[in-house]
């Protein structure tokens, strides 16, 4: 058995040893064992790793992308700049609201 580059077979979610069986079962379970050579991988459970590490990369990038994106499409939807300040100070209103609905959903009392 050729030896497997440890990137290729992490890269490719493939078993350590032969690099061919999938390492994974479900999207974030470790397999029991290799379907390709029968290695036991019951050993290596990381138990809720792979979801910390989920959570943490999708909260550094998808709930910050979100908030600035959101606000790009207010500041796009209502023209701000370009209004009366009455206008203005009504959609920041409306804006403020919106973003108080979001915290108050975050963090419930
Ligand atoms: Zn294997």
């Amino acid at each position: 058995m050729a030896p497997v580059s440890p990137l290729a077979a992490a890269l490719g979610c493939k078993c350590p040893r032969c690099g061919r069986g999938a390492l994974f079962k479900g999207f974030l379970t470790v397999a029991d064992r290799c379907t390709a050579c029968d290695l036991d991988l019951s050993e290596v459970d990381s138990g809720d790793g792979p979801a910390v590490f989920l959570i943490f990369i999708l909260g550094f990038t998808v709930v910050p992308g979100l908030v600035v994106g959101l606000a790009l499409l207010f500041l796009r939807t209502y023209n701000l700049g370009q209004q009366t300040p009455a206008e203005t100070q009504k959609h920041c209103r409306y804006f403020s609201r919106f973003f108080h609905l979001i915290i108050s959903f975050l963090f419930p009392r």
